[in-house]
């Protein structure tokens, strides 16, 4: 799906601290009213990473308030810096935002709903449970975290949902078992899921071992940590023979394609799969760090999405052929 990003400023009015690491956001943009978004929005925002500009998503909190945004961002430490950028900032600050965009589908004539957060994942899913509790009363919530203290918007949600929210601490040895939970479920029942990638997965093996329809589970993701940690790879280029280092702070698309290689994209967060290139040969291990590909297709290392995964040693990959890459 693609937007057409319309930009705006918009000034920093309130900052909360949720948890130690989550902080929230409140922003009043120039140039609206606060309109009424989509469930499941987020807003694109302008952040800078040592001096240059870039950007990162946030979801949008709950349904819209009169003239404000609420984003949550948690700061996350190994990371190329824009999150930190905005645990930097104070209130009074200006930032550049784009107009709110869902990409979030719901099936609203279902009877049930369970919602499954991971993390930080909660973000989109409490304007979800207030949309979808309009439309029955039969709507879940099950929140993994490490800790109830890491649990955002915990008491807004008890507030909405009562005791059809479980919070499952791993600390307290309650780590939510996705087989169990999805088992319990009314057969017409959809699941909307926003939680890291390893979670994902498991909520996928969990759901299509349960015998459910694969649609009957959506899912967002907030782009993913990967296997192992980003260090710098190379990639070389089969009919080229052009090799480049993808350092630790930037893509494997970003660097061919400022090489000239014009990749088309268009998530960037390995999920639509336009991007695809083919891989020759691994020198060393891929990290996929896509939702695109299934887990067979991805131990079958024969393509890679280049906007997000990553890898140890060098790949060797064919950009010509991901016309029928798909
Ligand atoms: C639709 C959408 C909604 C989102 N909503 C929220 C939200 O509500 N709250 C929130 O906190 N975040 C949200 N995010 C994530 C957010 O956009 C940022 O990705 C996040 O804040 C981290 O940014 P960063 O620059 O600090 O970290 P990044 O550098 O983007 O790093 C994020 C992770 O990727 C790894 N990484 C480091 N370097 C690289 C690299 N070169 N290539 C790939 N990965 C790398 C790091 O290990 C780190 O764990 C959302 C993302 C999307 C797409």
């Amino acid at each position: 799906m693609r937007f057409e990003d319309h930009w705006t400023v918009a000034t920093l009015a309130g900052i909360r601290d949720l948890t130690p690491d989550i902080r929230e956001f409140t922003l009043r943009p120039d140039d609206s009213a606060g309109q009424p978004y989509a469930v499941g929005s987020h807003i694109k925002v302008g952040v800078l990473i040592d001096g240059q500009p870039d950007v990162r998503s946030y979801s949008l909190i709950g349904e819209a308030a009169p003239g404000l945004y609420r984003i949550a961002v948690r700061r996350a430490e190994d990371s190329r810096g824009g999150s930190r950028y905005l645990w930097s900032l104070a209130p009074g600050a200006r930032l550049n935002i784009a107009a709110p965009a869902s990409l979030m589908q719901l099936d609203w004539q279902r009877e049930h709903y369970c919602l499954v957060a991971g993390g930080i994942g909660i973000t989109p899913l409490l304007g979800a449970a207030q949309a979808l509790l309009r439309k029955t009363p039969n709507v879940s919530l099950h929140y993994a975290v490490r800790s109830r203290r890491d649990a955002a918007y915990a008491d807004e949600l008890a507030a909405l949902l009562g005791d059809r929210m479980t919070i499952h601490a791993a600390d307290e040895g309650r780590r939510l078992v996705m087989t169990g939970l999805f088992a319990g479920l009314p057969r017409n029942a959809a699941v909307l899921f926003c939680g890291p990638m390893r979670m994902l997965e498991e909520a996928r093996r969990a759901w299509s071992a349960d015998g459910r329809v694969a649609t009957d589970l959506s899912y967002e993701t907030f782009g993913s940590s990967g296997q192992f940690a980003a260090e710098p790879f190379r990639v070389q280029l089969r009919d080229s023979g052009e090799e480049f280092v993808v350092p630790r702070d930037r893509t494997m698309l970003d660097v061919l394609n400022a090489a000239g290689h014009e990749i088309i994209a268009d998530c960037r967060r390995g999920e639509c799969g336009i991007c695809v290139v083919d891989v020759v040969d691994v020198d060393g291990q891929i990290d996929h760090r896509d939702v695109f590909f299934s887990a067979a297709q991805k131990a079958d290392n024969r393509k890679l999405c280049p906007c997000v995964s990553r890898a140890h040693g060098v790949v060797t990959i064919d950009t010509l052929e991901r016309s029928d890459a798909i």
